[in-house]
């Protein structure tokens, strides 16, 4: 069966055409961008030439259509008719406290979606246009919503709630939810199969450092604890996002900078983070690349985050009680030797060692701890995307 798997942002929609039957294999990967702007769109597929349409795309159901001409383009595509596709898999980014696990989508889950956009105003809103344009445009292939909270839900409540008055909580449903969550999910598979043992049994703390990062600690193959809050603001410093901070300074700088909350919220997304420390850039390569250099702000930058990553992997050790690994992913867990290198020089009370030949390779699952590391530590690309055409096919089958 081929699986369309798709992101939708409120201006963009991503896109990969799974087969599950010949080894997962990823047949077309795609962006459609600016959409309600202009638009454009860049197909590209195995063996083929890329593809890159500015056709305008004014919604979403415009978007969907552009996808599938380009899956169907008798020279760029890699299907010959919209029957080929079995299912379609949306990744969601809130199900709040509904969906422990990814579902197939029936009109009671799209008002449940609908309900959590209080909590994800950006996100579930374009979540859900995109649900309803492959309804318009593929009507009877089934779809599935894979939630990026999903895997959180089995924190306790000592986790998850925040100690203000309770009433908030009943009310608002204000409390932490995590995100990454399929990522995290698709790591921990990935490291119980690496270990050699079934998910069930393992104790791990795995780290998505990407432009937005979270941490989660996982015992017996089941998320405890994660850093991301009641939004993607929360835990440790990002690209743009400022993380933890003493929660009454948003306050203080409404009042010292004559900002409204809407703009100081804006202010802790977009322009904080390593980007607003340094002042040079959120991406990693050129964070390392200023600090080389003697860039005093781009060397405080990194080392800020490297320390908070590390104090939560502290944090996480008490959650478990221990830990029998450490997973990195994503682009900066999966790609840059130094981070992981400084991340875990804090560990060395706990005998963690790395390999520094391992360590510098790339773009493969493997164990980067020295043999007598007693807590092995591992890089393991993730893969969100091929997560949600397992679930969705998994979901089909059934
Ligand atoms: P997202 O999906 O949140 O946009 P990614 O997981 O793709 O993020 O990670 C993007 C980040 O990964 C970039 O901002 C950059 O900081 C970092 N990154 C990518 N490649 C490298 C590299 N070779 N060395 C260091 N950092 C890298």
């Amino acid at each position: 069966m081929k699986i369309l798997v798709l992101n939708c942002g409120s201006s963009s929609l991503k896109y990969q055409l799974i087969d599950m039957d010949n080894n997962n294999e990823v047949m077309a990967v795609g962006l459609c961008e600016r959409i309600g702007i202009d638009g454009r769109l860049k197909h590209e597929a195995e063996g083929k030439d890329a593809y890159i349409s500015e056709a305008p795309l004014p919604d979403h159901n415009a978007a969907v259509k552009a996808v599938m001409e380009a899956l169907l383009d008798k020279d760029h595509g890699v299907i010959s008719d919209v029957s080929e596709i079995g299912g379609v898999g949306h990744r969601v980014v809130h199900g709040g406290e509904s969906f422990a696990s990814s579902v197939v989508i029936t009109p009671e889950v799209k008002a449940a979606i609908q309900d959590c956009c209080k909590l994800a105003p950006l996100h579930n809103p374009a979540n859900l246009i995109g649900i309803n344009a492959c309804e318009d445009i593929m009507p009877g292939v089934p779809q599935v919503a894979v939630f990026d909270t999903a895997f959180h839900q089995t924190m306790p409540e000592k986790a998850y709630m925040y100690a203000l008055p309770y009433e908030l909580y009943e009310k608002h449903k204000i409390r932490k939810y995590g995100f990454h969550g399929t990522s995290h999910k698709f790591v921990t598979q990935k490291c119980a199969e690496l270990m050699g043992k079934n998910v069930e049994d393992i104790n791990i703390i795995t780290c998505h450092l990407g432009n937005g990062g979270s941490l989660s600690a996982v015992k017996n193959g089941k998320c405890v604890d994660t850093t991301m809050g009641l939004t993607p603001l929360a835990g440790i410093v990002m690209g743009t996002r400022c993380g933890n901070i003493d929660p009454a300074i948003v306050n203080f700088i409404m009042e010292a900078e004559g900002l409204s909350g809407k703009e100081v919220d804006n202010l802790m997304n977009k322009q904080s983070g390593v980007l607003g420390l340094s002042g040079v850039s959120s991406d990693f390569r050129d964070l390392e690349a200023a600090a080389n250099e003697g860039n005093k702000r781009a060397r405080i930058a990194l080392d800020t985050f490297h320390y908070t990553v590390a104090k939560f992997i502290g944090e996480y050790l008490v959650a478990l009680n221990g830990t029998d690994a450490i997973v990195f992913t994503a682009g900066i867990g999966e790609n840059s030797a130094s981070s992981r290198q400084e991340i875990c020089n804090y560990l060395t009370f706990l005998g963690i060692k790395l390999d520094p030949e391992k360590n510098s390779q790339r773009g493969k699952a493997q164990c980067i701890s020295t043999e007598d590391s007693p807590i092995k530590v591992y890089v393991i690309p993730t893969n969100e995307e091929l997560m949600i055409a397992l679930d969705t096919n998994r979901l089909i089958t059934a």
